[in-house]
């Protein structure tokens, strides 16, 4: 039994058990897009025969951004013959420098994955890349637009937007705090507020993680984060030497708005 979620005329989504990882897929008339192929061989195979429950047609792949649960399934799209995987530069680049070392963070669900051994555990880089400029994708009466709005969860998130809906990635996240491990927390802000204004464009909008989101829920995420912006850079103006005192008063977890801090104190140090 198929778990797709249907938004939009040949548009799903797959949430996988986990992480609650959304994956994509966009079926034209000559060729699909998969979005997301999920943490290593395991989740990559499930969502694989899932989508062959859809659809036989070949395929392409978008990573969203260069994160384990995003990427680690692409050997198993390229055993099935996939040529083309899709990232923004940044993401791309990072997947060849340091995709190796984000192994170990799958130990336990993906135990081939975190070893490198086995099959469809090589770590497959996105060939087919991303800049600033928009691309449009055309699988056969379905043309996608893979887009990027600048520094935010990562420094290479792409977006994905067909006739109705638009898949974000971790971008948006549904059902948990978003993660600052890699992000640039005053872009992301502003990323938001443009996904914001588009998201009007679009009928349905898909987080990384979690359930689709309304027009609110991203409005919401965009504000609060934008707030913390505000409150981490006075708190850190009022006692420079000890910046987790504002962790209480920020709207995360104590975890992420330790992150918060830390990447925010990074990240503006170039300005
Ligand atoms: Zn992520």
């Amino acid at each position: 039994m198929s778990r797709w979620l249907e938004v939009g005329p040949d548009n799903y989504v797959l949430t996988t058990q986990g992480s609650l990882l959304n994956t994509g897929l966009v079926v034209g008339s000559e060729r699909a897009m998969v979005i997301d192929t999920g943490g290593g061989p395991r989740q990559g195979r499930e969502i694989l025969a899932a989508v062959r429950e859809k659809t036989a047609l070949p395929l392409v792949v978008v990573n969203t951004h260069a994160h384990y649960d995003h990427f680690f399934g692409n050997a198993v799209f390229a055993d099935d013959g996939v040529s083309e995987f899709w990232a923004h530069g940044n993401c791309a680049a990072e997947i060849e420098e340091n995709g190796d070392s984000q192994r170990r963070a799958v130990a336990a669900e993906e135990p081939e994955m975190a070893a490198g051994e086995g099959s469809d555990v090589q770590i497959v880089v996105p060939n087919a890349v991303v800049k600033d400029q928009p691309v449009l994708v055309d699988l056969g009466g379905q043309t996608v637009t893979l887009f990027y709005l600048g520094r935010g969860h990562t420094d290479g998130d792409l977006l994905v937007g067909t006739a109705t809906t638009l898949y974000a990635g971790d971008l948006v996240e549904q059902g948990s705090h978003p993660s600052f491990e890699d992000s640039y927390p005053e872009e992301w802000a502003g990323a938001l507020r443009h996904l914001s204004a588009l998201r009007h464009r679009y009928e349905f909008l898909i987080p990384g993680h979690g359930a689709p989101c309304s027009d609110q829920f991203v409005k919401t995420m965009a504000n609060t984060m934008s707030t913390a912006v505000r409150q981490a850079v006075q708190a850190t103006r009022e006692t420079p030497d000890d910046a987790t005192k504002a962790i209480p008063i920020l709207p995360y977890g104590p975890e992420q708005s330790r992150w918060f801090i830390k990447r925010l104190q990074e990240t503006r140090a170039h300005h």
